[in-house]
């Protein structure tokens, strides 16, 4: 089997292979660009493995940029025509203290005990065509892949207790690849899974991002959601989503609406997270007939919890405000009649932008096809066919497309001894305008406010 694997490198690679080798070094390319290549699909990134160390690397590679941010842990990136690319010295890691990294790690000198220490079978194989054998599968990568096969390297359990995260890897791996995770791998997540509660946040969140843009995040969010994670992922949700709902609904907990919902939505991290988030919708269609959680007035509750949420998984400040900006403006009422719904409308475009809109209009659609409710799903494609036009009409949606500013309002006596009228007389006027973008003239605007704000004149 060896002999037929030929995986056609670039040529950065091949230089980077025959430098090492030129000087006395052994290199393999490892990992997953070997496991993709197999795969037949695209490769993200190229991993080189080397018996030099990290000082050599920095030495040989020194006519072209290195960055060695990672030397302590055997890691140089050597940058070639541009591209960035990973040379790590063989190794093995010491005991895992905190969970987060290896205490400490070994160099090594041998390729098998390289990929002894990688996590799945699938990712432990290596590759260089000028050397003999040129293919090395200590632990079955390739039979794993015929079967479509997560399989640990070792004991599952022993590995996800070294690294919990592993766990979340696993599932990731299953989901973007179309694999199963074995039967051992599946038990041992479920004894160990708890474990993840011990490390960082910033790995989980990496992980969860990775699992919700595969292209059907349905079944290992489910996965996740039946190894009791989302209470180690999601603790600040996890109270309101576990909750369960009336017979009649065809979803157990919100968690099962909400899943649907995101695997429905465009891989888009903004709209997926928002869905997963979007407590508001899943009180709206399940929870708020029936003895809900929470009742409906509460949303703020929700609002607070997401926001908790996102900050705990250290998601940067620009995604959790447009993640809560989506869930905060949903649901959007059903059934508006027209005028009512174009206002509606332009105030969710002036407020959260046009490319969240669509956004918002997408998650709507998501619950409502999710939750089965046909005639909602109608109403949602009649309301973006309204945000269309209003876009390609041009309607004027913030304050600052309005015809008229602060100061033409002080120009008519309006907020002369109180200056906050002036911000009340503007507000006015923009409703006016949502209400009706014809009426966004000067004159028009300016003489209906003198005629609403006559008795506070100066
Ligand atoms: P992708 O880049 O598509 O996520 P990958 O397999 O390249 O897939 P990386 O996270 O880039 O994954 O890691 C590169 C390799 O390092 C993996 O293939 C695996 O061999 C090893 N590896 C990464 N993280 C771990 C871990 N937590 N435990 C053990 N081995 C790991
Ligand atoms: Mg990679």
């Amino acid at each position: 089997m060896n002999t037929e694997i030929n995986i056609s490198l670039p040529c950065e690679i091949n230089e980077i292979l025959t430098r090492i080798m030129e000087h006395g070094g052994e290199a393999y390319i490892v990992g997953g660009a070997i496991r993709d290549a197999l795969l037949g699909r695209p490769i993200n990134d190229w991993d080189i493995a080397t018996s030099l160390k990290p000082d050599d690397i920095e030495r040989l590679f020194s006519h072209t940029r290195t960055i060695s941010v990672g030397k302590k842990y055997g890691t140089v990136i050597v940058i070639m025509n541009g591209k960035p690319i990973q040379v790590t010295t063989y190794r093995g890691e010491g005991e895992y203290l905190d969970f987060r990294r290896p205490n400490r790690v070994v160099f090594l000198s041998d390729i098998a005990d390289d990929l002894a220490r990688r996590d799945f079978t699938v990712n432990a194989m290596a590759y260089n065509p000028y050397l003999t054998p040129a293919f090395i599968d200590p632990f079955g990568g390739v039979v794993d892949i015929t079967k479509r096969t997560i399989r640990t390297v070792g004991s599952p359990g022993e590995r996800f207790s070294e690294d919990p995260l592993r766990i979340l890897r696993g599932i990731r791996f299953s989901a973007e690849l179309s694999f199963e995770l074995d039967s051992k791998a599946m038990e041992a997540a479920r004894t160990y899974g708890r474990l993840l509660s011990q490390i960082s946040f910033e790995r989980i969140r990496d992980e969860l991002n990775r699992i919700l843009l595969v292209s059907d995040p349905f079944y290992p969010l489910m996965m996740l959601h039946q190894l009791g994670l989302f209470k180690i992922i999601l603790p600040d949700l996890w109270q309101y989503y576990g909750h369960s709902t009336a017979l009649s609904c065809s979803f157990r907990d919100g968690f099962h609406l909400a899943i649907k919902a995101v695997s429905l939505c465009r891989s888009d991290i903004i709209l997926r997270l928002a869905a997963l988030y979007c407590l508001n919708n899943i009180n709206k269609l399940i929870w708020a007939d029936t003895s809900g959680p929470i009742n409906i007035q509460a949303a703020g509750c929700f609002a607070k919890a997401a926001e908790l949420s996102l900050k705990r998984l250290r998601y940067d400040g620009a995604t959790t405000r447009r993640v809560l900006s989506l869930v905060t403006s949903s649901p959007l009422p059903l059934n508006l009649k027209e005028a009512e719904a174009a206002y509606h409308l332009r105030k969710i475009i002036g407020k959260i932008g046009q490319a969240d809109t669509y956004r918002l209009l997408e998650l709507e659609q998501a619950y409502l096809s999710a939750a089965g409710q046909q005639q909602g799903v109608k109403c949602i494609r009649r309301y973006t066919n309204i945000v269309n036009e209003i876009i390609s009409r041009g309607d004027p949606v913030t304050m600052s497309q309005m015809a008229i500013n602060g100061n033409d309002v002080l120009g008519i006596g309006i907020g002369t001894k109180d200056k906050r009228i002036i911000g009340k007389a503007l507000n006015q006027a923009y409703e006016w305008v949502l209400m009706d973008p014809e009426c966004n003239d000067k004159q028009q605007l300016l003489s209906r406010l003198k005629a609403v704000f006559r008795q506070m004149r100066t």
